[in-house]
């Protein structure tokens, strides 16, 4: 991964150039494409660290929807994550990573509010399901981690699996604990519960 910096200025100068940044996973077809840079409300001083997570976030959901496509029965990995394994709901996970990975994180409005009466401490971000591509990030999501578990890039994940044309998942539970409870007692709610896909996505501890 390019660092941070390096990262900003290569989107900086693709942005100039009107050309597509040549980063993993963002160029499949191979032809150039204008070069896609957020829309931010309230956000001043932190729009490198979300493209950055952005960009992560089309990285991490392509290799995930990669997996779920090449699995032909149940693995480590998915019964942790979603339990029994059944066609209908492995067709349900790849329905939603294929959908998802068709968006474009780095073309996503940006909110920076956290505005919701009652709305608790340690959400890290929210949407609303029918208003497609605006992602709410609360101060949480700034403490989220880069790499590995709990990531930025694994909330925008979780957050693109909510809107109505993507996937309309609920968060029937949340937590690490919660989730692999969730998988086991109720995987057709797993199967339809956002935080499921983000830890499935980030898979760690690593399982095939
Ligand atoms: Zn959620």
């Amino acid at each position: 991964m390019p660092s941070l910096k390096s990262f900003s200025l290569l989107l900086a100068s693709a942005l100039l150039a009107g050309a597509a940044p040549p980063l993993n996973g963002r160029s499949e077809t191979g032809s150039l494409k204008a070069a896609s840079w957020p829309t931010f409300q309230q956000c001043e001083g932190r729009e490198t660290v979300i493209a950055k997570a952005a960009n992560d976030a089309q990285i991490l959901g392509k290799a995930t929807k990669d997996y779920v496509a090449s699995l032909k029965g149940p693995t480590p990995r998915y019964t942790t994550w979603f339990g029994n394994f059944t066609l209908a709901r492995h067709a349900t996970a790849l329905n939603i990573y294929s959908t998802i990975h068709t968006n474009d994180y780095l073309g996503y409005t940006y909110i920076c509010d956290c505005d919701l009466p009652g709305l608790p401490e340690d959400v890290v971000a929210y949407v609303y399901p029918y208003q497609h591509g605006m992602v709410h990030l609360c101060p949480e999501f700034f403490r989220r981690n880069t790499t590995g578990k709990n990531t930025q890039a694994g909330s925008i994940l979780h957050e693109a699996t909510h809107f109505s044309d993507n996937g309309a998942t609920e968060d029937w539970v949340s937590g690490t604990d919660n989730s692999l409870k969730l998988a086991i007692d109720d995987p057709d709610k797993a199967i339809n519960n956002a935080a499921n896909y983000k830890y499935f996505a980030e898979n760690v501890p690593f399982l095939n």
